[in-house]
């Protein structure tokens, strides 16, 4: 029987979750299946990158996932790693507000209260803010039945000091974006479904929300991260696919449609790729100029994605003469702070650094303050220095810092994301049949959503074939 040839585009996590389980299905069903991943750089993982150094491990990227969401520990399993997987260490976060350090309320599920005493207390907010949050008790539920922004929805039922002290500098840890302009049901649909179904915000999250603590009374950690780097998935993964499998510096230039159902893909070598069906798991940007031919891609070209820059930094611990009770803290766009978010790495993830030191990692850039990106490695240096000792005293250089610029690197869902996509799709379901479209620039970008994406599309390419 002749084989059928998968294709899977980008060596990220999202292709390479699709590549390992499509080949785990070819081996047990004894299925004739020749797969192809194809990487445009010379190393696989995306943007999942690890350094190692004197000691040290240093995440340039992503550097951990959300334990509740369960594929990333399931794959770590699958390619036999998971006795490294690793919980953080809990303790107390902070939000930076007017130049001032606050404690996370205790209860608070991105942002939104489920215990009332901390709210109740926090100097987070005024006395007027609490008191518009409590509004969230009586407000009838919206009627919005299409999309709306995270920001409309919130300020709406919590009031904008609220957003803007706690929640927009929470979302902007993971979105760097416009909480104004970034779409609620692509990002936290289940806000949603609680305010429809228990009107209020507050009460909804009391009820679904599972006990933030166990039964000691201890903090529970929510995030998972692999001892030796995330980059061990990768190289993990990697270990396990079949050599031939896997092309890397070869960046995929164009695809055409062959007849009905086959394609070709044109590579930047000069040699031409068959393949009966495709996975592309490349970030949108890249898409349009793949099919000059479909204009149905064309919407992806307005997708906006922000550059952000992660910059770490070693220290030895006596270099730190004001040190703060805590894993780390986000800042609010009202302080006069450039960097968005740090986090104290060798208290929250203490594997990662050597007995003695200190590990910060802050990131800079968000929507609209993404300039900062641009500059040299020691400007970064020197601004995100000067910013932490505002509230710290440092008072040595860093042994080392890494600075990793991530330019257009986080998709923004705005407002209308699901039924673009949702058309999107069916669009290629009909005129590129067995073209399948995954990652993190569709549905979700958590690593976590990366791989329930890649895996889908591994099914769908299964019913596809046969
Ligand atoms: P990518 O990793 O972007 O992979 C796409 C691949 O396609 C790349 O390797 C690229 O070289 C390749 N490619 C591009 N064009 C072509 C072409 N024409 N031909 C062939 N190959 C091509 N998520 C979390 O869950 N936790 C975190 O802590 C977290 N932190 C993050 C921090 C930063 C700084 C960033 C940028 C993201 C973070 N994320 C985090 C999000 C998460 O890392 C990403 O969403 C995820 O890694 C994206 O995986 P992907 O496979 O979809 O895309």
């Amino acid at each position: 029987m002749e084989k059928q040839k998968v294709v899977i585009i980008g060596g990220g996590i999202t292709g390479l979750t699709s590549a390992y389980y499509l080949q785990k299905e070819a081996e047990k069903t004894g299925r004739p299946l020749e797969i192809k991943l194809i990487e445009a750089s010379h190393r696989l993982g995306g943007k999942i990158q690890t350094v190692t150094r004197d000691g040290f491990i240093i995440e340039r990227g992503p550097d951990s996932f959300l334990e509740r969401k369960t594929s990333a520990a399931k794959l770590s399993k699958e390619v036999g790693i998971d006795n490294d997987l690793v919980n953080n260490s809990t303790g107390k976060s902070y939000v930076l507000v007017n130049e001032e350090l606050h404690a996370m309320p205790g209860g608070s599920v991105m942002g939104i209260p489920t215990q009332m005493a901390p709210f109740v207390t926090t100097g987070l907010f005024s006395m007027q803010g609490k008191a518009r949050a409590a509004a969230d008790f009586i407000l009838p539920k919206s009627n919005a039945k299409g999309d709306q922004s995270l920001g409309q929805f919130f300020r709406r039922r919590l009031g904008d000091e609220v957003v803007e002290n706690l929640i927009e500098p929470l979302l902007s840890g993971i979105y760097a974006g416009d909480i104004d302009k970034l779409s609620l049901m692509s990002t936290f649909p289940q806000f949603y479904q609680v305010e429809q179904k228990h009107r209020s915000l507050i009460l909804g999250m009391k009820k679904t929300t599972p006990a933030p603590q166990d039964k000691s009374g201890k903090k529970k950690a929510i995030f998972l991260t692999l001892t030796k780097g995330l980059q061990s998935l990768v190289d993990a993964i990697e270990e396990r696919l079949a050599a031939d499998s896997v092309l890397k510096g070869v960046r995929v230039e164009k695809i055409e449609k062959q007849g009905n159902s086959r394609y070709s893909l044109v590579l930047n070598n000069g040699e031409n790729l068959d393949a009966d069906s495709v996975i592309l798991t490349t970030p949108h940007p890249t898409i349009p100029a793949m099919f000059p031919q479909y204009s149905f891609f064309d919407h992806l070209k307005s997708i906006p994605a922000t550059s952000v820059a992660t910059v770490a930094m070693a220290f030895p611990e006596e270099a730190i003469q004001k040190d703060i009770d805590g894993t780390g803290f986000v800042v609010s766009r009202n302080s006069d702070y450039t960097i968005t978010a740090c986090t104290w790495t060798h208290k929250k993830w203490p594997h990662t650094t050597p007995e003695g030191k200190v590990l910060i990692r802050c990131y800079v850039g968000r929507a609209g303050d993404e300039a900062v990106v641009d500059l040299s490695d020691s400007q970064i240096e020197k601004i995100v220095l000067q910013d932490l000792n505002k509230i710290m005293n440092i008072t040595m250089d860093p042994e080392f810092t890494i600075v990793s610029r991530w330019k257009d690197a986080m998709p923004q869902y705005t407002v209308g994301h699901k039924e673009r996509l949702e058309a999107m799709q069916s669009t290629v379901r009909n005129e590129l049949p067995g073209l399948f479209i995954a990652g993190s620039s569709f549905e979700g970008l958590g690593l976590p959503d990366c791989i329930d994406q890649g895996e889908k599309a591994v099914e769908n390419v299964l019913n596809y074939l046969s």
